[in-house]
């Protein structure tokens, strides 16, 4: 077994040529490489590649990586590969023979990583040929895509939760950038994850000013305009709510600054055209739909705009979280008006039991004897928010993560809407 006395800064200069670990890294490698489950939470740029791939190095044998995004499996891929490491990867972006090559490879046990997308499960045969070989360490990026009360649930990553007893005894690291407590139980428990070592760290992003700006619709553009007007502003992802806004604003930015649309209305191949674009600075500015970005490390965006209010606090906290990487100071600007907030207000009522609701279902559901089709008729619910308020109900609790006082709210009342969300979800 691997011994705790390995000299892991060493491994950290010659593999990955870093001076130093930063928070928190050393702590998850130690754990990881002595068997220990672990979930890790720490903000995007943190460095969480590193948690799991110099355990990986020197708990020898194959780690099996499963990530969510063919960009992000690429990109991890093509910097461990230049590092001399034997990588191979599994995806629908991929030839069927390079697929099977690389299975060949994970069974010879020549592989260093295998990085497979979670849908891969769903293919017959695919998590027994796996098991044939146990891997020595799995890590699950994007964890919290496991939990459907994160923001960016994945019914794969469900089917992930099955196939690992089979892949044990390796340890599983669990990686995400945004977990509430709630999300964060999810996915121990989703998962199965055997009493894992949680290091959960610093949400605060001291270089990033986040602003909140009542605006009307037919001003936003303007604003937009103004606020990427100067060249130090850009790079610069603007979020805005449906494609064909996107694509509105995007024809209306674009003869100003290189910027394109991206959104889930464009073919992928030209979705990733425009993601390497803006990668290698040819593209300024992306304005997208929620379909992009995940995962995107570029250290130097330096505004983040939303011309609406997101779904959710989680989602704009991950958005948001992808300007100023690099530790320069960066601004995040939300635009909204009244009517975006009521309507924001509207699906939560329909989509979100209230506190009273769920008190009630609780007690009743405690007083014993009534079926649930009954107590659902006799509360008058809806079926979905209905069982939403059980699902809520058998997670028991967990208080969210408070954001709250990251944002600088123009008049307080933005920051509201989400306090009544999030004690909703609870
Ligand atoms: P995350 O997955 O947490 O968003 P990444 O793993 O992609 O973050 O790391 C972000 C950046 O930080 C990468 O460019 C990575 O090379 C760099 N990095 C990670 N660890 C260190 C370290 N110890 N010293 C210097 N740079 C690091
Ligand atoms: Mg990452």
């Amino acid at each position: 077994s691997p011994s705790i006395d390995l000299p892991l800064l060493d491994v950290l200069h010659r593999h990955f040529g870093f001076a130093n670990f930063r928070a928190n890294q050393e702590a998850v490698c130690r754990a990881a490489i002595d068997g220990q489950d672990v979930l890790l939470v720490m903000p995007t740029g943190a460095g969480k590649s590193l948690c799991y791939q110099l355990p990986a190095i020197a708990r020898g044998g194959t780690t099996l990586v499963v990530s969510p995004l063919i960009a992000l499996m690429e990109d991890q891929v093509a910097k461990l590969s230049a590092q001399g490491l034997q990588v191979a990867r599994i995806h629908s972006g991929r030839e069927r023979t390079e697929s099977r090559q690389a299975c060949i490879e994970y069974l010879n046990g020549t592989l260093q990583f295998l990085f497979i997308a979670p849908e891969r499960l769903r293919v017959p045969g695919f998590a027994e040929m796996l098991a044939r070989r146990k891997p020595s360490l799995i890590a699950i990026d994007e964890a919290h895509c496991i939990s459907a009360w994160g923001h960016d649930f994945r019914r794969d990553y469900r089917t992930l939760g099955q196939h690992l007893p089979a892949l044990r005894p390796a340890p599983v690291i669990a990686l995400t950038a945004t977990a509430t407590p709630l999300v964060q139980d999810d996915i121990v428990k989703q998962l199965g994850l055997r009493s894992a070592a949680r290091f959960i760290h610093g949400f605060r992003r001291d270089n990033l000013a986040i602003e909140v700006v009542e605006t009307p619709k037919p001003r936003r553009a303007d604003l937009t305009r103004e606020l990427l007007a100067e060249p130090a502003r850009r790079p610069a992802i603007v979020y805005a709510p449906s494609r064909k806004e996107a694509d509105a604003l995007a024809a209306e930015l674009s003869p100003l600054f290189p910027t394109a649309a991206y959104h889930a209305g464009l073919d992928a191949q030209h979705r990733d055209r425009v993601q390497q674009a803006f990668l290698a600075g040819e593209l300024e500015t992306v304005v997208a739909t929620i379909a992009f970005g995940m995962g995107i490390d570029k250290a130097d965006i330096r505004t983040v705009i939303h011309t609406s209010i997101p779904a959710t606090l989680e989602a704009f906290y991950q958005e948001i979280g992808r300007a100023g990487r690099d530790g320069k100071p960066s601004r995040t600007v939300l635009m909204y008006s009244w009517a975006d907030r009521r309507l924001l207000e509207f699906f939560l009522e329909r989509d979100y039991p209230n506190p009273e609701v769920l008190h009630d279902i609780r007690r009743r559901l405690r007083s014993g004897g009534l079926h649930k089709d009954a107590l659902r008729n006799a509360l008058k619910m809806d079926a979905e928010v209905f069982d939403r308020a059980l699902e809520k109900l058998s997670l028991h609790g967990g208080a969210s993560v408070d954001y709250s006082d990251n944002v600088v709210a123009s008049d307080g009342k933005w920051s509201d809407a989400y306090a009544v969300q999030l004690s909703r979800r609870q």
